[in-house]
């Protein structure tokens, strides 16, 4: 049976990795437009590199009428720790030699001021008594908040009152080193072909029921057959699956946010004073992937401070393509979509407008409020990030992603965009048990499934504190994010 994944980004090369490791019989093939893997929305700087656990983002714990939500942290938090134990089996096997070059401890923060000081207590109170987060600090002392994140409070005012919470064991993740690394190991152990520099223009089932991709390579139009597709293709996924035929095609519609991060490189020096991600509350109206944060990043050794993100409202479908390809991707039946969406979500589209046009000084004057000080301390520049496209379903805007599998399981794909890079290897199973369940039937796969995943069940991880702790553990080890010197 041969598979072809169109995008050599982390999901689709993760899911060729997995499909190999399991089935070491299918043929798999990845069609990549650009010239190497995870150059996309996976790069090292086009995304924030949070390893999302969910240690310190508000938007996963919304707060109803004092009424704290934790379902989605869980959730999260345990998907992480199955993207661990992926990363991990990568390393044991020898396709990545130094985790250091994807993964580095770092701690995760919350910060707020006085006006979301009792959300923060009660997001405390409530996670700190489960498992997951039970090594979480709280904090409304000024100095023991400066000794956990100097670069925030260095020059603020004493009087500002604020609160924070501390997890040490979070973790910056280079999605870009990672997929790069992981596609070099699928080509030459697992025989996974890569073609790149091919642009996938159109699928579509031929007469004999396999699917025709035709492509653009070099110039030349080219095509390929598949028994199974998988597009993988980010924003990439929309026009894709508009040309599919497929019955569910026109219920999704793409919904393009755009953004830009304030990046200065630091010294190690500088580094080892702020081994941070501080996260603090989205402005009122703000989408949830705009909530202000700074990170200590690090890419090829070098360190990086990134502020940011500053979401802006961009029709295009990925960074480096036209407004032409996304507005091509829109079909009539569209149209009543996105104009419920412009309707319901009035502030939210006024907020991407007017962050469009924000300028580097109302970004310095964000990052001054943010962290008192930081904007003459180094040497920012504005940088672009990737390119998210937020799914509309059946007219509704939503800030997640869905795998859609065809009835005949010969086409699944992806859309929508977070959490995202940080859940690729779970996300990705299940892909792979929807898309191919034959595979999973087989002794050999269960057994190497056991391996590489030696606790995929997420329940298990939610309820039962001895097996989640066994599995981090082992896990961080093999990752050398275990231990507090680690940096
Ligand atoms: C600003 C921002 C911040 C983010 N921060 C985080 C974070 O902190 N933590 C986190 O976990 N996630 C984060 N994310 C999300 C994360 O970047 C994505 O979830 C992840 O990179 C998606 O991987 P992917 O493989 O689906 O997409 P991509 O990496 O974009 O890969 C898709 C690939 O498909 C190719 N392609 C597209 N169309 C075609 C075609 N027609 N033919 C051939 N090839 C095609 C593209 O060239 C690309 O290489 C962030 C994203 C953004 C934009």
């Amino acid at each position: 049976m041969n598979v072809i994944i169109i995008g050599a980004g982390i999901m689709g090369t993760t899911l060729a990795t997995l499909a190999k490791e399991l089935a070491p019989e299918l043929e798999v093939t990845i069609l990549e437009r650009l010239d190497h893997a995870g150059a996309g929305n996976s790069w090292v700087f086009n995304n924030a590199g949070t390893g999302h656990e969910a240690n310190c983002e508000l938007n996963y714990t919304p707060v109803d009428e004092e009424v704290i939500s934790v379902e989605k942290a869980l959730k999260i938090h345990a998907q992480f720790n199955i993207a661990k134990q992926f990363w991990a089996h990568l390393i044991e096997r020898g396709a990545i030699k130094d985790p250091k070059s994807f993964i580095n401890r770092t701690k995760h923060c919350t910060i707020v001021s006085e006006s979301s000081i009792e959300e923060l207590r009660l997001r405390f109170k409530e996670m700190s008594a489960h498992h997951f987060f039970e090594n979480m600090q709280y904090s409304e002392d000024f100095d023991e908040i400066k000794s956990w994140i100097p670069y925030l409070m260095e020059e603020r005012p004493r009087h500002e009152k604020m609160a924070a919470t501390v997890i040490e064991t979070g973790t910056d993740v280079n999605f870009g080193a990672l997929t790069e690394q992981m596609a070099a190991h699928a080509v030459q152990e697992l025989g996974v072909k890569i073609e790149y520099g091919t642009h996938v223009k159109r699928v579509h089932r031929s007469p004999t029921g396999r699917w025709l991709i035709e492509a653009e390579q070099n110039g030349a139009a080219i095509q390929h057959r598949a028994d199974v597709l998988f597009v993988g293709a980010g924003g990439g996924a929309f026009p894709l699956l508009k040309k599919s035929h497929l019955p569910f095609r026109s219920r999704f519609t793409g919904f393009p946010v755009g953004g830009r991060f304030l990046q200065a490189p630091i010294s190690a020096e500088q580094a080892e004073l702020y081994r941070a991600k501080t996260y603090g509350k989205a402005a009122v109206g703000a989408p949830p992937m705009s909530v202000p944060h700074l990170d200590l990043r690090v890419a090829d050794g070098q360190h990086y401070l990134l502020f940011g993100p500053f979401a802006s409202f961009k029709p295009v479908l990925e960074k480096g393509r036209g407004f032409f390809d996304y507005l091509s991707s829109m079909r009539l039946h569209d149209i009543p979509g996105l104009l419920n969406v412009a309707l319901e979500h009035f502030p939210l589209v006024k907020y991407l407008v007017s962050e469009t046009f924000k300028g580097e000084k109302s970004m310095f004057e964000e990052l001054e409020s943010f962290a008192p000080g930081m904007s003459k301390k180094f040497n920012w520049k504005a940088i672009e990030a990737g390119q998210r496209v937020q799914i509309i379903k059946d007219g509704d805007l939503q800030m997640g992603t869905e795998i859609l599998v065809s009835s005949d399981k010969t086409y699944g794909t992806l859309l929508g965009a977070s959490p995202g890079a940080s859940v690729s290897p779970e996300v990705m199973l299940r892909c792979l048990e929807r898309l191919l369940p034959s595979i999973f039937t087989k002794d050999e796969a269960q057994q190497k499934k056991k391996k590489i995943f030696p606790e995929d069940d997420l329940d298990t991880l939610i309820n039962n504190p001895e097996r989640y702790r066994e599995i981090r553990d082992s896990a961080n080890n093999l990752l050398g994010i275990g231990q507090p010197d680690n940096q």
